[in-house]
């Protein structure tokens, strides 16, 4: 949780789940990604923070560690959704993503659409909207449950993709584009879901949440955030 010091600056840890490139990940045995370098670029900006560290979750984990005080501040490519918003708020959005259906290169199968997954056997991170939308299809009975593998971190399931031992992943679509580059993999379609990314917050730690959201303005204002766009997505 969160300490004051002497000079009246908080020191906030932040939490992340790496293997959701380029967002977050480990390269060379260092943390690394677009959201490492945009929050601590945030917080700098934010009045009366400073980052201590981060700790690593599996993402299905961070919201309990956020509302258990074992971290204050969650980057980690989070949707905004209504429903996380129930335990949870959120700063200002930062990044806009949809979901990717991801396929085995050369695969004949080239799902256009999320009903064309039933009868498939399909992938997604715990946790995630990719997995809700999975779920909607097994609650309208489109797909079987025992259709449906759940895995910790999004490349296992490109691993068991490539393996042949599922036929499809549901994932965001900027991190789509990072395995399409990194591995046997391709993008059969997109759906448009409209996702936001936010910071994620304690409810009532609404004087953390202004700050971050005066630091997203600050990196927009003076050029960071273009830049870490730059460094991190240019292709
Ligand atoms: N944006 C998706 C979500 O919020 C996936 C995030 C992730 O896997 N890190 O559920």
């Amino acid at each position: 949780g969160s300490t004051t010091s002497g000079t009246q600056q908080t020191r906030i840890v932040a939490g992340t789940a790496p293997g959701f490139q380029p967002f977050e990940m480990i390269q060379d045995g260092e943390l690394v990604g677009f959201d490492i370098d945009l929050l601590e670029a945030v917080v700098e900006q934010a009045d009366g923070y400073t980052l201590q560290g981060w700790e690593q979750y599996e993402f299905g984990s961070l919201i309990q560690a956020l509302t258990t005080d074992k971290i204050d501040t969650i980057a980690a490519g989070m949707t905004i959704t209504e429903k996380r918003k129930e335990s949870i708020g959120f700063t200002n959005p930062y990044w806009d993503a949809n979901q990717a259906l991801l396929v085995r290169e050369g695969s004949s199968f080239q799902p256009q659409s999320l009903e064309d997954l039933a009868g498939h056997k399909v992938g997604a991170q715990s946790g995630t909207t990719g997995e809700g939308l999975i779920q909607d299809l097994i609650d309208e009975g489109t797909l079987a449950e025992s259709n449906y593998n759940a895995y910790p971190k999004y490349p296992l399931a490109v691993s068991d993709l490539e393996n042949g031992n599922i036929d499809a992943v549901v994932i965001d679509t900027p991190v789509a584009e990072t395995f399409v580059d990194s591995r046997d993999v391709v993008v059969s379609a997109t759906v448009d879901t409209g996702e936001q990314y936010g910071f994620g917050v304690r409810q009532n730690d609404g004087d953390l949440e202004s700050a971050l959201n005066g630091g997203l303005e600050a990196v927009r204002d003076n050029g960071t955030y273009a830049d870490l766009t730059k460094k991190w997505f240019a292709s």
